[in-house]
């Protein structure tokens, strides 16, 4: 079953939300909200491409909210069957029932539906999509028969990580040519830190020395840290130091650890600690 990421109400089990009460926390690096408004004004679904922790889920919560619009959103993997996202048959009570998916319940609803990190989920998947994803604004079910047609307000938002291992996956031409794309990255040192220091609590000098040292960090990709820490790493490890860890010691288990095992990168990242914090 797909699930649902974290959000302060509650989600029922097909993964819709109401939108939260409160504005999100979204503090915006370019003109992607204008973009974004403009292109749900006309339904045109958008690409989220950017690393991992860099803000993409929290923006689609944020233009949800500002829109004014139920968020659905499906977390992808390579087990999700395109009746994952359609729905199916179940028996209730000695009865055969339809039950909606997530993607036909928000096509009903007119509501944004988030498929994050789309690529992990299998192509035959990805394609229950494309109907929705151009003009017609339908999803054929196949198991029913019937063709839903997208309510007002419908808009399909993928997330995509270009960097991510995936040499054999990649989303195909008739995929991405669907989506307008909006280029997500860390956001600049100034702006990471105040995100890092309003998330956690942490002061703002604080925050400032973990983004300087995330930024010595990143460059280690060049020594072969595949993963490189995004502004979700920073607000766990500054979360940690908020709460009165030693910074040294919040950076290994909450930064270093969950991007590497290998001992000589591990011990890169802690002298780089040491220096900077
Ligand atoms: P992604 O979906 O790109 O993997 P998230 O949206 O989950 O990443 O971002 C991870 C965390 O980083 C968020 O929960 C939030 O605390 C913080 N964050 C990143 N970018 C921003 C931003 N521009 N404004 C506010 N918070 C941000």
């Amino acid at each position: 079953m797909p699930t649902a990421t974290l959000d302060p109400a509650p989600a029922s089990r097909d993964g819709h939300r109401p939108p939260p009460r409160e504005a999100p926390y979204y503090r915006p690096a370019g003109r992607e909200v204008d973009v974004f408004a403009r292109c749900h004004a006309r339904g045109l679904p958008v690409m989220l491409k950017g690393p991992t922790g860099c803000g993409k889920t929290r923006f689609v919560e944020y233009m949800a909210h500002t829109l004014g619009r139920p968020l659905v959103t499906v977390a992808c993997h390579d087990d999700l069957a395109a009746s994952d996202l359609t729905g199916r048959w179940l028996i209730r009570g000695g009865e055969t029932v339809w039950v909606d998916g997530p993607l036909t319940a928000a096509a009903r609803q007119g509501a944004i539906c988030y498929l994050d990190e789309v690529v992990e989920a299998r192509q035959d998947t990805i394609a229950v999509v494309h109907p929705l994803a151009d003009d017609r604004r339908i999803l054929p079910i196949d198991k029913t028969g019937e063709i839903v047609h997208a309510a007002p307000g419908f808009q399909l938002v993928v997330s995509y990580n270009p960097g991510y291992q995936h040499a054999i996956k990649d989303l195909k031409p008739s995929t991405r040519q669907r989506f307008v794309t909006l280029d997500f990255d860390y956001p600049p040192a100034a702006l990471e830190a105040e995100i890092v220091a309003h998330e956690s609590g942490l002061d703002r000098a604080r925050a400032s020395s973990l983004v300087a040292l995330a930024h010595r960090v990143r460059h280690l990709r060049d020594q072969g840290l595949a993963e490189v820490p995004g502004t979700r790493l920073l607000v766990a490890t500054a979360r940690l130091m908020a709460e009165g860890i030693d910074a040294e010691e919040a950076c290994r288990v909450a930064l270093a650890g969950p991007l590497t095992d290998d001992p000589d990168l591990l011990s890169a990242i802690a002298d780089l600690a040491a220096a900077t914090l």
